[in-house]
């Protein structure tokens, strides 16, 4: 069993009991005692790369209703390391080989799979298979398809699955989708967006390799650019066309480097949208019928920032990642899906293999 952590049980108890007592004065407060899970859910994060170790594992040190519980590695040193810094029992450390053991753990209520994009599929639905609620990163898989065999895998094993979209929790960002679904300054007419940074790092990493990223900068960082364009209107888009620019051929051998898109919503919008491995961007800007806003730095986790018709938003920073796990640990309690679940990736990647196929056949191209 995870331990039960003593502050939030004793709080889960205290409200209840003050909930029950004071009934008729305040039921907001019992809803709130219900919601509030009586022990922190253990979370096992699998792979311990970049973003487990530097967002992450440290995100987890500040959650409420989960912690870090648990490690899958294939680096017998980062356990050792890992178990030390993060104060993780050895039984709780498993490799790729024993990961299915997991499922005898109760320790562990939550895998959250941090792997080259060609690993999800697998880790999410053994996982699942294991017993396991799942997070995984995005983009969600290779392909739709891939989404689809993940979705009804959690489905049959009646687990929930939410993907690592840490923006859902974010204030500026909550406050976009806001501004445009409820159409705040009338019907958004246009959406300018684009996702990109220079990229520095190793030539022969997972990310420049079709096999393991699926693609490069598209799949990497356009997928925030084309979340951020349906979430700002609230609505699914219909076809794609797309274009694509390589400066850096010898580098960006096997996957996109630059990419541009045009996308066409149901509501007619003029909706356009690029990424890149080779440009630093990070903006999403909206044009309504009586006023503008954006964001800019739009889509990372170092500080968002916004105007609404020219005057900053002022909203504070918060730990996404922390806000992002804490969401699923209080669904998981309450077996209610996530705002973001397991169709959110979906949705995305089906727009990522249109664009594809349109940068293949130079025409437009039906999304779905
Ligand atoms: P990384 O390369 O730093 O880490 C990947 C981990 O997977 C490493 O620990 C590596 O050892 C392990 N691994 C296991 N099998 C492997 C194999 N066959 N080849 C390569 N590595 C293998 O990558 P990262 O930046 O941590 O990205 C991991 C996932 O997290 C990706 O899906 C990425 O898109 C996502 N990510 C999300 C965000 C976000 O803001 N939500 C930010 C960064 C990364």
């Amino acid at each position: 069993m995870a331990p039960v952590q003593k502050t939030s049980r004793r709080n889960f108890i205290r409200n209840a009991s003050l909930g029950i007592g004071s009934l008729a004065l305040s039921p907001t407060l019992i809803q709130l005692a219900a919601a509030k899970p009586a022990k922190k859910l253990g979370i096992a994060l699998v792979g311990l790369g970049y973003y487990s170790g530097g967002q992450l594992a440290p995100a987890l040190q500040q959650t409420q209703h989960c912690y870090l519980a648990g490690i899958v590695t294939g680096t017998p040193s980062k356990a050792v390391d890992w178990a030390k810094k993060y104060n993780i029992q050895q039984k709780n450390i498993y490799n790729y080989q024993n990961f299915d053991e997991i499922a005898k753990n109760p320790d562990i209520d939550i895998v959250y799979v941090v792997l080259p994009v060609s690993m999800h599929k697998e880790y999410t639905i053994r996982a699942a298979q294991a017993g396991k609620h799942v997070i995984c990163e995005k983009p969600m898989a290779l392909n739709a398809a891939d989404c689809k065999d993940m979705i009804a895998a959690c489905k049959k094993a009646n687990r929930l699955l939410s993907i690592g979209y840490r923006l859902h929790f974010e204030p500026h960002t909550i406050e976009l989708m806001r501004l445009g679904q409820k159409q705040v300054y009338g019907k958004v007419k246009s959406i300018d967006t684009g996702n990109g940074f220079t990229y520095g790092g190793d030539p022969n990493a997972w990310r420049l390799k079709k096999a393991l990223a699926g693609g490069g900068g598209l799949m990497d960082m356009g997928i925030y650019s084309i979340q951020g364009s349906r979430y700002t209107l609230g609505q699914e888009p219909i076809r794609v066309k797309a274009t694509q620019e390589k400066t850096k051929p010898d580098l960006f051998k096997e996957v996109d480097e630059t990419v541009f898109w045009e996308l066409q919503f149901p509501g007619g919008q003029k909706v356009t949208g690029k990424s890149s491995y080779n440009h630093d961007w990070g903006y999403l800007k909206a044009e309504a019928e009586k006023g503008n806003f954006e964001l800019g730095p739009a889509f990372g986790y170092g500080g968002i920032d916004g105007k609404v018709n020219g005057s900053q938003m002022q909203f504070p920073q918060i730990n996404q990642q922390a806000a992002q796990m804490d969401d699923f640990a209080l669904c998981v309690t309450q077996n209610k899906q996530s705002r973001v679940p397991g169709e959110e990736g979906l949705k995305d990647m089906l727009v990522v293999d249109a664009i594809y196929r349109s940068l293949d056949s130079g025409k437009w191209e039906k999304i779905g």
